[in-house]
């Protein structure tokens, strides 16, 4: 690290403090000729979007993946590839544009969940089941009830599926 104040290559590290909750590390340095103080941070920088999950492990994020949790919760849903894989591009455009190197497996949840819900009521519920870890019945019923209300105010009645 050269000194930003005479240019020499040669500065040490007089206190050194990582910061409690970014993975970032403050450096107090000092010129060994000049004795200019200055910080310099450090913080790591991944190749790739890197999710944490629930339980605090951190794993890089994969469409594939995110896909394959769709696609489950589609199964036999009138819902085509195209509209799965334009969540799946909506979803990683808005992460990236988020403009961080660590999202929360919730937030993506939150973003899959919102478009699907507007795709199809089931596929929705079905997202929502895995990824929320639903434990309780009622939280389950609490989820389908606001789908089914949601379906109500925009066809006036209940949908019939004929097919
Ligand atoms: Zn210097």
């Amino acid at each position: 690290m050269h000194c930003p104040d005479c240019g020499h290559e040669h500065t040490h590290v007089i206190d050194t403090e990582p910061h409690e909750s970014d993975l970032s590390v403050r450096r107090r340095r000092e010129c060994q000729r000049c004795s200019f103080r200055f910080t310099t941070y450090e913080r790591p920088m991944w190749d790739a979007l890197q999710v944490k999950k629930r339980d605090g492990s951190i794993e890089p994020f994969s469409r594939e993946k995110l896909r394959g949790g769709i696609e489950r919760a589609v199964e036999k849903r009138p819902v085509d590839e195209s509209a799965v894989s334009e969540i799946v591009d909506a979803t990683e455009a808005e992460l990236q544009e988020r403009n961080t190197q660590i999202v929360a497996s919730e937030l993506i949840g939150d973003l899959v969940s919102e478009r699907l819900r507007a795709v199809d009521g089931v596929a929705y519920i079905r997202f929502v089941s895995v990824y929320k870890a639903f434990s309780e019945p009622e939280e389950f019923r609490r989820e389908l009830d606001a789908v089914l209300d949601a379906e109500l105010d925009d066809h006036g009645g209940p949908e019939t599926n004929t097919s």
